[in-house]
């Protein structure tokens, strides 16, 4: 069985600034639009609505970012695991064009919020790498290049010197580079969307778990254990969480993503010799392993990293060895790294590795399930659903729409994922 790490082991609550959690919803309230859920989807919601001038509450069952948004290693990437340009074309026709080129400018939107907003997420717009592990992959990493290269994007083929002057290793054989990415603080950029949330109006109810949602009198009830939201309009931001804190809440979309835990680590402060060795230019690094290999600096030099486990047994020792003898073998310079921080948390896995963006009912949008990438786009979904809520046509958006499919034997599935999938990951990842 897997064993969750609270949201405090985690690097990220240490080093951002301190939020004063908002009051629990009490009693009875009406709303124009009801969020559920502050991780980056809820918040970008809501900061976009409220720009609009349209009242907004925000209800999260825990507290802001508690979800994958506090959790995430805050690479901005502006591209999805392995839904492809053209695949998503052929399958939503316009409305997929419009959202390939959402993706491809998600990791600037995302930089470009938060300056807008003022808000210190320890922004670094680095450029994200995606080098290839095996010199067969080069092929994808150039099919890749030209997709993207095809839509706009300053995405570029890096070769096997580049590669390594890159990221200060010969390890990887070239690759994918997009300079638009690069990475965050993931909690503090929470933190600070809600704070921007609240500085435009928006009422933050923390401690809130929506138990169930029903359509009455043509208005949406929302209610918690202490309180009732009325609402025209409902945003359901739950993500990979959905139906973890009350299972009540949108069942099929919960059974229709299966939560799947990942883990993150913070290296001790690497020295100077050792920085500027290893990704001399601090991008943000995802190569492409299946059973991924990930790292990006934090603004205190440590290395945040992390890996996958088949079995949670003892997870934060086993990840020690085994990503420290990963990092080791890439980089020489670091010997065997020590880690101040291990966390995890549930990404959202679909079977077609494409999310749900969906309409539940009446104004009640939703989407959910990243794949892991996630953080720039949770960040522009959160435009295109506030501008359909406040009216906008879905046929001006960029909101391919799909009904979530929930996963027969569900429970068992969630179960048995790790187990089967990372094993046969790690035996693709092997072969050409
Ligand atoms: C460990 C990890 C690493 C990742 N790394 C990256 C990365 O480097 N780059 C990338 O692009 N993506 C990454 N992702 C994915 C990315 O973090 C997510 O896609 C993104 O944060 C999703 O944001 P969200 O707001 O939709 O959902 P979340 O941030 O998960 O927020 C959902 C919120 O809903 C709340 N909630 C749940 N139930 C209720 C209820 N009943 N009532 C009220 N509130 C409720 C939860 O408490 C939670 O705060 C990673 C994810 C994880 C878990």
């Amino acid at each position: 069985m897997f064993s969750s790490q609270q949201i405090s082991d985690s690097l990220w609550v240490d080093v951002s600034p301190a939020r004063n959690a908002a009051p629990a919803l009490t009693g009875r309230a009406e709303t124009d639009v009801a969020v559920i859920g502050g991780g980056f989807s809820g918040l970008s919601t809501a900061l976009h609505l409220a720009r609009a001038g349209h009242s907004v509450t925000l209800l999260e069952g825990r507290s802001v970012g508690y979800g994958g948004s506090g959790r995430n290693n805050g690479q901005v990437i502006p591209t999805m695991t392995a839904a492809e340009p053209d695949a998503i074309e052929e399958r939503f026709g316009a409305a997929g064009e419009r959202f390939v080129a959402l993706v491809r400018d998600s990791a600037s939107y995302l930089f470009d919020t938060a300056r807008a907003e003022g808000v210190d997420c320890e922004g670094e717009q680095t450029g994200w790498f995606q080098p290839a592990h095996r010199e067969s992959r080069m092929k994808l990493s150039q099919a890749r290049v030209n997709a993207w290269a095809k839509r706009g994007a300053p995405a570029r083929l890096l070769d096997r010197a580049e590669a390594s002057r890159v990221i200060g290793s010969d390890r990887w054989f070239g690759g994918m580079y997009n300079p638009t990415g690069g990475h965050i603080n993931p909690l503090a950029l929470a933190r600070g969307l809600a704070s921007a949330c609240e500085k435009k109006g928006v009422a933050i109810h923390e401690a809130s778990p929506v138990e169930a949602v029903e359509r009455r009198d043509g208005k949406w009830h929302l209610k918690t254990r202490e309180g009732e939201l009325v609402a025209r309009a409902v945003m359901l931001a739950s993500n990979a969480y959905t139906g973890f804190q009350e299972a009540g809440l949108a069942p099929k979309v919960a059974r229709s993503v299966v939560p799947v835990l990942s883990w993150q680590m913070a290296t001790t402060p690497l020295d100077e010799a050792q920085r500027a060795v290893v990704v001399p230019g601090r991008e943000a690094v995802s190569d492409t392993h299946g059973d991924l290999h990930f790292f990006r600096f934090d603004k205190r030099n440590r290395l945040v990293t992390g890996g996958a486990l088949a079995v949670g047994h003892n997870g934060p020792e086993r990840l020690k060895a085994l990503v420290g003898r990963r990092l080791r073998e890439a980089f020489p310079v670091l010997g065997m790294p020590e880690f101040d921080f291990v966390w995890n948390g549930y990404i959202g896995m679909t079977e077609d590795r494409f999310p749900y963006i969906c309409q539940l009912g009446p104004d009640f949008w939703c989407w959910a399930g990243c794949n892991g990438r996630g953080v720039g786009l949770s960040v522009s979904l959160g435009r295109e659903l506030a501008a359909a809520i406040a009216g906008t046509p879905v046929e001006e958006l960029a909101l391919p729409l799909s009904d979530p499919r929930p996963i027969p034997l569900h429970g068992l599935v969630k179960t048995l994922a790790p187990p089967f999938m990372l094993p046969l990951y790690r035996w693709r990842d092997g072969r050409d």
